[in-house]
């Protein structure tokens, strides 16, 4: 099919019905996607992600005109027609990522760059002629990767440095960790109210924790996970219980243990219900431990790992993009928006998530104003219509709609929720 017969399909531009693809990575869970796509898993193959996009790795299937065509290729052949008068500004690509993941295991501790660090990131290793497949390449892309997230069912992960009074109480309550700065506490009493001390004296810690050489942090974690398994910690709201779990999931070859672990106790432990999130900004290490969630990210692979994990980690670089705040995260709940919608507000450009509760009989109507809007139904069947085309939309089923198209949304047979990821309204540049 040429590009212009491709371009015809969307003139003009309707209601795309999406397919998503599932990565099927070691960590997923066995239930909850196929559950989701009404699928049997009888064979326990593990059900990480569902991705709804037009990332070039994984692009979702779009019906349209009868024909099934990747949503990448729509986007990099009628640009206009999906993104309208934002094309230019958006690069000609959709700019989010939405997601379902689900962790039995949990995933590796990371942060993310800035734009800045990651256009730098991505020009150097260029210029030192590392392949983009390598497996010691940090930046795949020149792009920073913001992401929100709405937990779908009880959601445990790592966010963020805890308060520093906190991290001089465990290295205090917790005797085996003490040796990694046994003068933490005298040194953050000097630091006083200085923002940068502070932040030099946690600099300090980590860097200590990630560069220590490998025979000493297994002295240091070696005692520690043997008491852990002794007392059988089972408390998923202590790290305790993460670190024994994380020695578990993660042995290193030669018997070593993963300094990860020691992060667990460094990071704020962070239980979300369902209906609550997070936003993890650039610099800020996270990690997600087990849960179901709804995801929505810039479009971008750009990720910097701190352990628990056999991918490459690269110490170095990693310290040098993390921000080294510290307190405990915000918890987004959402802003009541309207009857049915609540959006959780960040600041990154590229995305805005909301959740829409739709109660049987209340038919609601939005426009896609500036950029497509994607729109995922977790619970119930919802009817889309736009122009006088009706899709019926189930559970794990999404719908693309382009640009400056109005739509309507309306529960059937129930209630329904359903997750939107859209583009919040631009920044004025004037
Ligand atoms: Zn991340």
């Amino acid at each position: 099919m040429t590009d212009h017969a491709v371009s015809a399909l969307l003139n003009p531009p309707d209601l795309l019905p999406l397919r998503g693809v599932v990565q099927h990575y070691d960590w997923g869970g066995f239930r909850f996607l196929p559950d989701l796509l009404g699928e049997e898993n009888r064979e326990e193959k593990p059900f990480a992600e569902l991705w709804f996009g037009a990332h070039p790795g994984a692009p979702s299937i779009a019906y349209v005109g009868g024909l099934s065509l990747p949503l990448d290729r729509l986007f990099a052949e009628a640009p206009e027609a999906l993104l309208g008068s934002a094309a230019p500004r958006l690069s000609y690509r959709l700019p989010y990522l939405l997601k379902v993941l689900d962790a039995r295991k949990m995933l590796s501790i990371q942060a993310h760059p800035t734009k800045q660090q990651a256009e730098e990131g991505f020009a150097r290793e260029n210029a030192a002629g590392i392949a983009l497949n390598a497996p010691h390449r940090n930046y795949k892309d020149d792009n920073h990767k913001p992401e929100v997230h709405i937990a779908l069912t009880d959601f445990w992960m790592l966010h963020g440095f805890r308060p520093l009074e906190e991290i001089a109480g465990i290295l205090r309550a917790v005797p085996e960790l003490t040796p990694l700065m046994p003068d933490f506490g005298e040194r953050l009493a000097r630091a006083g109210g200085s923002e940068e001390a502070r932040r030099t004296l946690l600099r300090e810690l980590y860097a200590r924790a990630m560069r220590m050489p490998q025979e000493e942090a297994d002295a240091l974690l070696a005692p520690l996970l043997e008491r852990l398994r002794r007392e059988a910690a089972d408390d998923r709201d202590s790290p305790d219980f993460w670190a024994l779990r994380a020695a578990e999931h993660f042995p290193l070859p030669g018997g070593h243990l993963d300094r990860g672990i020691v992060s667990i106790y460094l990071l704020n432990l962070v239980r979300l219900r369902p209906g609550q999130g997070t936003y993890q900004p650039a610099g800020t290490l996270h990690a997600y431990l087990e849960g179901a969630n709804v995801e929505l990210m810039a479009n971008s692979d750009n990720v910097l790992r701190g352990g628990l994990t056999p991918k490459h980690v690269d110490v170095e670089e990693l310290l040098r993009i993390l921000a080294f705040d510290s307190g405990f995260p915000p918890i987004l709940e959402g802003e009541a928006v309207s009857l049915t919608e609540r959006i959780y507000r960040t600041p990154a450009t590229e995305f805005e998530l909301s959740r829409i509760a739709l109660p049987p009989g209340l038919p609601v109507r939005r426009e896609a104003r500036f950029g497509p809007d994607t729109l995922l139904v977790l619970e119930g069947s919802v009817m889309a219509q736009a122009y006088d085309r009706l899709h019926t939309l189930r559970r794990g089923e999404a719908i693309l709609a382009p640009c400056g198209v109005s739509y309507v949304l309306e529960a059937v047979g129930g209630a329904a929720t359903l997750y939107r990821a859209s583009l919040p309204e631009p920044v004025s540049e004037g």
